[in-house]
């Protein structure tokens, strides 16, 4: 791939203001080093001081402005105390997902050397999965109602869907995904003896799709069991594939599992790249450290390295930076050269700056 890539950079609220520029240093000495074309625009929407002063999250010809692009990196957004979180939510990366048919959030779990984990007993070997939630559907819809409201009889509906067509394509990409890793492994995470309709469903077009992956082997657990081998034995975990709600439990705990938030990524992915997908931390906007220099910009930088990835498409230049980005990560976590909330007394630029540096001199 030799055309130049297009990258939408927005920062968003608080603490996105300040790790953004910091993922943009390393994804920059990664394409420089590994002579990937690049080319960014920044967006000063999609954030709450620009609400305040034009009411709106975003300007009404946002999605023309975005779709040309071919990824979002995304800092943060809320603020709570100035506009409420369902506005911004909602204005903004909410629309993204949905009218980018982002329907795969990925978040990939690892617990580094150097990071004290908070499960007894377990060595960074042990922890290295990716959850995989479907992101558009299933549990999470506005269908239902209340009834009888006031009355002794009152009661609330609270509908799920799930379509062939959206539980057919996450898992799909949950399987290509096994398939690619080394261990070729995948759990489905069901809850078929507790959900009488829709899990037998899910579960049921697991194993149709596992038939055209012969390679992969997988099996379904239950959500309780699985949160529970989440702490006692996350290394029987590879790839981990989920419905929107259990999908949504298992990508907090599983960052929770690998010891810090400041760390945890996430993509945001439209696979058939008819829209951008979209690149961010895991964390918020943090307005309580914001403006000290003092947020951890390492989930924000290694998104940045998913989104190279997820770029390249397998080539190898974009995998090699992808690579080089999480490895220096790890080389200065490892080094005690990281962010108060990790340990450590740098401030975020230079965690931002010493990673850079390591990008661009690898190997
Ligand atoms: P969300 O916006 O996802 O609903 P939230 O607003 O509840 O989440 P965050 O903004 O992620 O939460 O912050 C939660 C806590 O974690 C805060 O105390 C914040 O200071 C801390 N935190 C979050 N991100 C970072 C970071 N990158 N570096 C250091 N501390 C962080
Ligand atoms: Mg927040």
């Amino acid at each position: 791939m030799s055309q130049l890539l297009r990258i939408a950079a927005i920062a968003g609220d608080g603490i996105g203001q300040e790790v953004l520029p910091e993922g943009l240093r390393v994804v920059q000495a990664a394409a420089s080093r590994y002579g990937l074309a690049l080319e960014f625009t920044q967006f000063e929407w999609a954030s709450c001081d620009y609400y305040l002063q034009h009411g709106k999250m975003m300007p009404d010809d946002w999605f023309a402005q975005l779709k040309g692009f071919d990824a979002i990196y995304f800092g943060a957004v809320g603020w709570p105390d100035k506009v409420p979180d369902h506005i911004s939510l909602w204005g903004s990366l909410l629309k993204f997902r949905r009218e980018f048919e982002q329907y795969v959030n990925m978040r990939p779990v690892r617990l580094f050397p150097g990071v004290p984990c908070p499960l007894a007993g377990k060595q960074p070997g042990d922890i290295d999965f990716i959850v995989i939630r479907e992101n558009t559907e299933g549990e999470y819809s506005s269908l239902g109602g209340r009834m009888f409201e006031g009355t002794e009889h009152e009661f609330v509906l609270q509908e799920s869907v799930f379509t062939r067509r959206g539980v057919d394509r996450i898992l799909k990409y949950g399987f290509e995904l096994a398939q690619q890793r080394p261990r070729q492994l995948l759990t489905s995470a069901t809850k078929s003896n507790g959900m009488a309709v829709s899990m037998p469903y899910w579960d049921e077009r697991t194993a149709a799709m596992a038939q055209h992956y012969p390679e992969v082997r997988w099996d379904k657990q239950h959500i309780d069991i699985l949160c529970a081998r989440f702490v006692l034995q996350p290394e029987r975990f590879d790839v981990v594939v989920a419905s929107n709600l259990f999908g949504d439990i298992l990508s907090d705990l599983g960052p929770a599992c690998a010891g810090t938030i400041g760390i945890a990524p996430s993509a945001n992915l439209n696979p058939e790249r008819d829209f951008p997908s979209l690149f961010e931390p895991v964390h918020g906007s943090a307005p309580d450290i914001f403006g000290q220099n003092i947020a951890n910009p390492i989930a924000m930088i290694w998104s940045g390295a998913l989104m190279l990835d997820f770029l390249g498409q397998g080539e190898a230049r974009y995998r090699a930076a992808h690579d080089a980005i999480v490895a220096a990560i790890a080389q200065a976590i490892a080094d005690g050269h990281v962010t108060r909330d990790m340990g450590g007394q740098l401030s975020t630029q230079a965690v931002g700056q010493l990673i850079a540096d390591l990008v661009a001199t690898s190997a």
